[in-house]
């Protein structure tokens, strides 16, 4: 029985497990970390193709299975344990390739990116609505902190579509693979990323709201220092370029 509770959904179909790791474009060369091997159908095919595979599980039965199943595959090392809770840092160059659980999409991705410094890409299947939020531009509803977060040090893409019914058992949602790389310098100049990020998620908050109004709590003068940076502030948060996000946020600075 697949525990929902774990966000087990897992993927057989061979033809699908190689496109993610063709999305992947991996070398004998790479350590490759997977997040939620599961039954360990896409940890042999990652195997077979790289220097090493860390297969990070939570659930007690299947990481006993993937031990026995997996016994004969050297360079895949199994970890018993919450992928929230790895120390990625530690880790030379890596490469990640999951079907993740779904329960944690925000909170992996915000930790392997805090892991950057030595991470090189990111092979995630994932809710389709996630990806298109992670990909989406300026201008939409899709558009947000997610997007920014995800923009702001790399580049993502969205490769294709698995329909629902491809995954035992079948979840609710469609899934999409989404290959994020890594860039070597962020992608907008900011002195301060945590300063950034509280300005990005401060606007979007209330996300219907003009910036004039939204912004308000970070700084009284917020209209002049609008008008500092270029923006109208009529504006809403779902119209700003990163550009202009991390311009913004480096005139909100001064004075903090
Ligand atoms: N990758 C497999 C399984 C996907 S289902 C496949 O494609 O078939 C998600 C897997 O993540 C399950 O095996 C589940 O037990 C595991 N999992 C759930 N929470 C986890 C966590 N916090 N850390 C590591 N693994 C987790």
């Amino acid at each position: 029985m697949a525990k929902r509770y774990l966000g087990q959904n897992f993927l057989y179909d061979p033809s699908i497990l190689r496109r993610i790791v063709q999305v992947a474009q991996l070398s004998r060369e790479d350590l490759v970390v997977e997040i939620g091997p599961g039954p360990g159908r896409l940890t042999r095919m990652l195997a077979e193709k790289v220097k090493k595979v860390i297969a990070i599980e939570l659930d007690d039965k299947l990481f006993e299975e993937l031990k026995a199943g997996l016994a004969e595959y050297k360079n895949v090392e199994l970890i018993h344990g919450d992928a929230l809770k790895y120390s990625y840092e530690n880790l030379p160059e890596f490469k990640v390739v999951a079907n993740i659980p779904y329960y944690i999409t925000t909170p992996i991705i915000f930790r392997l990116l805090g892991a950057k410094k030595n991470l090189i890409s990111v092979t995630l299947t994932l809710q389709k609505e996630v990806a298109e939020r992670i990909v989406a531009a300026p201008g939409g509803k899709d558009y947000g902190l997610l997007s920014i977060m995800v923009q702001y040090c790399t580049e993502p893409r969205l490769k294709f579509i698995i329909p629902k019914g491809a995954f035992r058992p079948v979840p609710r949602v469609d899934s999409a693979v989404v290959h994020i790389k890594v860039l070597e310098r962020p992608s907008a100049f900011v002195k301060d990323e945590e300063f950034f990020f509280r300005v990005v998620k401060t606007a979007f908050s209330q996300r219907r709201k003009m910036l004039s109004n939204s912004l308000k709590s970070l700084r009284e003068d917020i209209k002049e220092r609008l008008a500092e940076a270029g923006i109208d502030s009529n504006r809403r948060p779902e119209t700003l370029s990163i550009e202009e996000f991390a311009r913004l946020s480096n005139i909100l600075l001064k004075g903090y």
